[in-house]
């Protein structure tokens, strides 16, 4: 590390030069070290070692250059960004004299001085603290207090002011209640502390909030369990995780960004909002990646009581079973209210779900690590209760895994229909509702027929009457005959396809949703109850480009999987297809390409669960009505029967030609056995070739060989199918190709993880120089190996997919 810089003795004229809004440039030569009798004073900034941050003094308003602060701020970008200030309260306003930083005396504390002498702020160790060797400024922006044996003894990072830095965290102590929290600046030229505040919720420790004052302004969806989230920063390169850890003593949120990441931040705003925030070197200029709350209707209570802001449409509804309360239509500043009282006490009312949100505040935790059967006894045997969602939590916590029962006694406030962002983050609601009045037309089946799909944006919902099953309370069981009747009794027009699992019919639920039903073939020997638990599972994993499962049903054999309907069905059957393929044009191709992208990094990191699909191909890439792709068949073999034990059960070997190498060798497969797969279906994507095309294609072997040959050559956009060669942009091809040679080598770790591919398309397309920083792609060095076991593949070929499904 480089030395401090040694005694520091400024005139006022010098300091004057090195103030922040005059000079963006930090004076340099300064090391990032104060020792003890050393001082630090404005002209000099401490620079970290590395030089991202330095520490100094600035004056943020031009208009009033004497009101000094000691501040951090980025050194390597040319915007003025501080991102923690020392003196925030106390301002040194004598600016005729220097002010100085020092360790005290008994070096026990920093301490910052104004030209008189007179202490203005300090690290505040109480006396008697083991003494400080020196203060460093770290490279990740913490100002750091070492003893001589290192232990950090203050950091700034525990000090936060308006910015939230990678590394930093949010925390609150389960036991004292404390936390640290941000604090915005009062204006954007006065660092005073503001209105605003952001930290956990110290009354339930599961949520993270923005108060206005006293009052809550924002706040985040109540933790469901989720560990490491991934987000990326479009334009940078960057990928964002951010982490909630829950440990005995406290619960924090963090963040860090990936390797070489451009600088990264979120901010409190002066005006409330929580920002993230990454710096874009080509534009110079920080981008906003996102901004809480997003719109009018997301800030705290914004739609009242049993109101909720639906994110996407940024407009306020009504829960379900409410209407506006008042009668024109569209006020919600007095929320919602019930559409029919709800019955006296214990007699007729059920509970309705609502799927996709965030759930409202003002909730009590129940105690007792339940099971989802006894959350739901808990709330149905209480009046009183409105609602209750239950979550298991797959935490980092080193308490192991933790049930969560949340019940509602007052009003909802604050609910969210929650946007594709936070979409790993939605509960399921369980609202108390009336049940339909005794002779109805459900009269006498009575529990069976409150179970139904209900149509509109809550699709995913279930009516339920009290004292169901636990997993009908998460998920929709769907009668047999109801099945029966939306599909003409399976009857052959309703057929739109048949795969290794069964046939798959569309149908037509009673509500008029169009819903494609799978029937699994009656060989699988997995028991009812298991099947129904795998289905809960993955029915949880919730993408947009993943096929939704929406509900199951099993009864005697039977056993059905219900789908969304995909208008466009199969990838497979357009993209082959020479009198069709021309629909596919290059931008919808690269947005399929994209997609199916985004879809594999959710499977593989950013669910609760971490899932290998091993079965990617064209076939299981379905299009929606605007081609949109939507990733099929993931987690069906834990649906069909993953019984390692059973040599009966059909084995999984993938489809040829989508199999990586060490899969189809030594059966191993991870993550990477996916994105081999993956790079094989974007070069089918591109050429409009079958990777199991009979004939050889120019010549060559296959698919590969041929891409990698015309790559080795440089003429690789030969590759590109004809018949969309006129809405093609090269380079957006060329550098999907060159990602999909990368997927497809042959060895695995040589192969991009889907977070990278993910980053490189969404940021490389369109620009020059991105195919330049890739890696070069080796020969396929599994061709031969792969040709000769062709026909023991062959052989063996089974069409059922297997999907690993582990917990965090
Ligand atoms: P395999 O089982 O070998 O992977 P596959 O993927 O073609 O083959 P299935 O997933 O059973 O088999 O699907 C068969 C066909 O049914 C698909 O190719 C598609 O045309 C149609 N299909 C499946 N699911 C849906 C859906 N949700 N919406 C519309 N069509 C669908």
């Amino acid at each position: 590390m480089a030395r401090a810089a040694g005694r520091v003795v400024v005139v006022a004229a010098l300091a004057v030069v090195c103030f922040f809004f005059l000079s963006p440039r930090p004076c340099a030569g300064a090391g990032d070290e104060l020792v003890a009798g050393e001082l630090l004073a404005p002209g000099k900034p401490l620079v970290s070692d590395g030089g991202a941050f330095a520490l100094g003094f600035f004056s943020p308003s031009i208009s009033t250059p004497d009101r000094q602060y000691l501040g951090i701020w980025y050194n390597s970008i040319p915007v003025n960004t501080v991102v923690w200030v020392a003196n925030r309260e106390t301002p040194i306003t004598n600016g005729t004299s220097a002010p100085r930083l020092a360790l005290d005396n008994d070096s026990s504390n920093l301490v910052l001085s104004d030209a008189d002498g007179r202490a203005v702020w300090t690290t505040g160790m109480a006396s008697g603290s083991p003494p400080a060797a020196l203060a460093v400024l770290t490279n990740a922006g913490n100002l750091v207090l070492r003893s001589a044996n290192g232990t950090a003894l203050w950091q700034s990072f525990d000090h936060p002011a308006d910015t939230f830095l990678p590394g930093m965290k949010v925390w609150l102590n389960h036991r004292t209640h404390e936390g640290g929290r941000l604090v915005s600046w009062s204006s954007p030229e006065d660092p005073s502390p503001g209105r605003f505040s952001y930290g956990m919720d110290p009354d339930t420790a599961l949520q993270l909030l923005v108060w206005d004052g006293t009052r809550p302004h924002w706040r985040s969806p109540v933790w469901n369990g989720y560990t490491v989230q991934a987000s990326y920063v479009s334009g940078t390169g960057t990928v964002v995780y951010t982490a909630i850890v829950d440990t005995e003593d406290e619960i924090s949120n963090t963040f860090t960004v990936s390797p070489g990441a451009a600088p990264t931040r979120f901010v409190l705003t002066s005006s409330g909002q929580f920002q993230l925030l990454g710096w874009n070197g080509s534009a110079s200029a920080w981008a906003t990646v996102g901004s809480w709350p997003s719109s009018g209707c997301s800030r705290y209570g914004y739609c009242g009581p049993y109101g909720y802001c639906d994110v996407a449409a940024a407009a306020c509804r009504c829960l379900d079973g409410f209407e506006p309360a008042w009668a024109t239509g569209g006020d919600f500043s007095k929320g919602c209210r019930r559409k029919e009282p709800l019955p006296p006490c214990g007699h007729g009312s059920g509970f309705l779900a609502m799927a996709g949100v965030k759930v409202p505040d003002k909730f009590v935790l129940d105690g007792g690590n339940r099971s989802a059967e006894e959350c739901a006894a808990r709330c149905a045997g209480n009046c009183s209760c409105m609602a209750y969602a239950y979550a298991k939590l797959q935490s980092s916590s080193a308490k192991g895994d933790v049930r969560r029962c949340l019940l509602w006694a007052g009003d909802l406030v604050d609910t969210q229909m929650i946007g594709p962002l936070w979409a790993s983050l939605a509960d399921t609601l369980y609202l108390r509702v009336p049940l339909p009045p005794a002779g109805s037309a459900e009269k006498g089946r009575k529990t069976e027929s409150q179970k139904k799909l209900v149509p509109g944006s809550a699709n995913t919902s279930t009516e339920i009457g009290e004292g169901e099953h636990a997993e009908d309370l998460e998920f929709p069981s769907v009668r047999f005959v109801d099945i029966v009747a939306a599909t003409g009794n399976f009857s052959k027009a309703f057929m739109i396809g048949r795969g290794g699992f069964g046939k798959v019919y569309k149908g037509t639920l009673e509500s008029g949703r169009e819903v494609a039903v799978k029937r699994l073939s009656k060989d699988s020997d997995q028991g009812t109850e298991e099947f129904k638990n795998e289905a809960i599972l993955i029915a949880k994993l919730q993408h947009r480009n993943l096929v939704r499962l929406l509900g199951c049903c099993t009864e005697g054999a039977e056993k059905l999987l219900i789908y969304e309907y995909l208008p466009n069905k199969g990838l497979d059957a357009i993209l082959f297809d020479s009198e069709r393929k021309s629909v596919l044009d290059w931008p919808t191709r690269l947005e399929i390409i994209k997609g199916v992208a985004r879809g594999l990094l959710y499977l593989h990191q950013d669910s609760r669960l971490t899932v290998i699909h091993r079965d990617l191909k064209a076939s299981n890439v379905l299009l929606d009505a605007e081609m949109r792709p939507k990733i099929a068949d993931f987690g069906m073999a834990k649906i069909f029967c993953d019984n390692q034990q059973n040599a009966n059960t059909k084995r999984v070997v993938g489809t040829f030609g989508y199999i990586a190498p060490e899969y189809s060798t030594e059966g191993v497969f991870s993550v990477k056995s996916d994105v081999y797969s993956f790079g094989v279906l974007l070069l089918e994507i591109v050429s409009g070739v079958r990777i199991s095309s009979p004939d050889d294609i120019m010549e060559f072997p296959s698919l590969i060989v041929y891409a990698w040959n015309l790559w080795r050559e440089g003429k690789a956009g030969g590759l590109v199918d004809p018949s969309i060669a006129g809405s093609c942009s090269q380079e957006e091809a060329l550098l999907c190709i060159h990602v999909g040679l990368l997927c497809v080598e042959g060895d695995p770790s040589r192969r991009p993880l889907m977070s990278a591919v993910v980053s490189i398309l969404e940021n490389g397309s369109g620009s020059s120089s991105s195919t330049l920083s890739l890696p070069k792609p080796n020969q396929p060095a599994y061709l031969a190996l792969m040709e000769a076991k062709r026909d023991d593949l062959e052989n063996t070929r089974n069409s059922i997919t297997m999907t690993v499904l582990q917990g965090r």
